[in-house]
């Protein structure tokens, strides 16, 4: 059985389907994250505090690396926006 900060086959082939609709990532990944955000629904959308709460986690987590989740590959604050999202690793 693998250790838990091991990667396993399965993750390392995960991407982001929200950045595959968008053309390129601009150099800003605030307007990236901007822009994906936009792309959401109102009713999609997490709020400011969800976001927030998450994102407290996913700055602790021994997955985040330089912002990237190495569980499923999305940028965490990307991933963090869409109210149904979940953590690949289920800490929130
Ligand atoms: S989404 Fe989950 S596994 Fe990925 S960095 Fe955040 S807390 Fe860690």
């Amino acid at each position: 059985m693998a250790a838990d900060n091991i990667r396993t086959e399965n993750e390392r082939y995960r991407f982001c389907r929200l950045c595959d609709i968008i053309d390129s990532i601009p150099e800003d990944i605030g307007e990236y994250a901007e822009k994906l955000y936009g792309l959401l629904d109102e009713n999609e959308r997490a709020g400011e505090e969800l976001i927030r709460s998450r994102m407290d986690i996913c700055e602790e987590c021994d997955r985040n690396m330089h912002g990237t989740c190495l569980a499923c590959g999305c940028y965490c604050l990307i991933r963090c926006f869409a109210v149904a999202q979940r953590c690949p690793k289920k800490k929130w």
